[in-house]
């Protein structure tokens, strides 16, 4: 059944996610921990939110800012590297600004480098004039380029950019980078990061008028709340109540602790509760142990409402 809402009126909230590449699996998985389920068309473009008013639309990750910009959609999942390209693009040809980074997600991390010859030394004022440099990101590229006063010749690639000074095409390259791997497969090394990127929800400059401002409140709340327990524990211990200081200092990622008294134990020992959001890591254990702690324990937390 067709809708007659206006094009940028809708009770349902639209999120463009990447449809297949390395985004996709971990924004489904986090709008799934957030308690988003939904049921999948047939041509698996679009998802259908079941359990809140919230619907998936699956795309090229390249075409995500442009559904933003166009209100086609009214958020997305998208690497910070192609929203800030499409935005420097945007504003070269004097558009302004139709969206905006909302939350860093904490995954698809990488960082947009140089990939210099191996027996170069990296001084870019000095190496950079003149030379041909790859790239997918000419935008991004061409900024950091134009603060520094530095004239070279943006060589724009579509994909396999690694392979440009091998093949002839260019000089360096400025290359998304996760482990460094590619680069050194083809005899070049990180230099310098132009843009340190993750995955980002993005969304309009605009606030939402109707009720998907209150769709997107919800979601923004939940979302928190997964990434702020992504890596928290709830550590359990107990020790005598005069080694409670030290413990806290070994543990400066924890919030305020939960201290009780430990029922029938003569000499003050107290079981201890603390939220803990950086790793636990045996070494901290085996150090809180030292400390005077016993009876450690790690537990998941699998649900936080601030
Ligand atoms: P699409 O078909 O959707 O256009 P794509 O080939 O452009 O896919 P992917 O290779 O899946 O996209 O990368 C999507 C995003 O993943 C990148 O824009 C970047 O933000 C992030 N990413 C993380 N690590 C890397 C990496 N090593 N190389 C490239 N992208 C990475
Ligand atoms: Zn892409």
């Amino acid at each position: 059944m067709q809708r007659t809402t206006a094009p940028n009126e809708r009770d349902r909230l639209r999120i463009a996610i990447q449809k297949s590449g390395r985004l996709s699996e971990p924004a489904l998985a986090l709008l799934a921990a957030a308690g988003l389920s939904w049921q999948e068309s047939r041509d698996k473009q679009f998802y259908y939110g079941e359990s809140l008013p919230i619907d998936l639309l699956l795309v090229r990750d390249d075409d995500i800012p442009g559904l933003i910009a166009d209100g086609v959609c009214d958020l997305g999942m998208v690497g910070r590297n192609v929203l800030i390209e499409q935005q420097y693009e945007r504003e070269s040809r004097g558009q302004p600004r139709p969206f905006r980074e909302l939350r860093g997600l904490g995954f698809g991390r990488c960082r947009l480098m140089f990939g210099i010859p191996e027996a170069w030394d990296w001084q870019p004022e000095v190496q950079l004039p003149g030379k041909r440099i790859a790239t997918s990101y000419p935008a991004l590229l061409g900024r950091w380029l134009q603060q520094r006063g530095i004239d070279a010749t943006v060589v724009l690639m579509s994909g396999s950019v690694e392979l440009a000074p091998r093949l002839g095409q260019a000089d360096l390259v400025c290359d998304l980078v996760s482990s460094g791997g590619t680069l050194s497969a083809n005899q070049l090394k990180p230099v310098e990061v132009v843009l340190d990127s993750e995955a980002v929800l993005a969304g309009p400059t605009e606030s939402f008028a109707d009720v998907r401002a209150g769709i997107a409140e919800l979601l923004l709340r939940r979302l928190d709340g997964v990434m702020k327990i992504r890596d928290s524990k709830l550590l359990m211990l107990q020790a005598p109540r005069a080694v409670l200081p030290h413990l806290m200092q070994l543990l400066p990622d924890a919030e305020p602790p939960t201290v009780t008294p430990l029922d029938g134990q003569p000499g003050g020992d107290v079981a201890v509760q603390a939220l803990c959001h950086g790793a636990m890591t045996w070494q901290r254990l085996e150090d809180l142990k030292r400390a005077g702690a016993r009876g450690l324990m790690v537990l998941p937390v699998e649900r936080m409402l601030a």
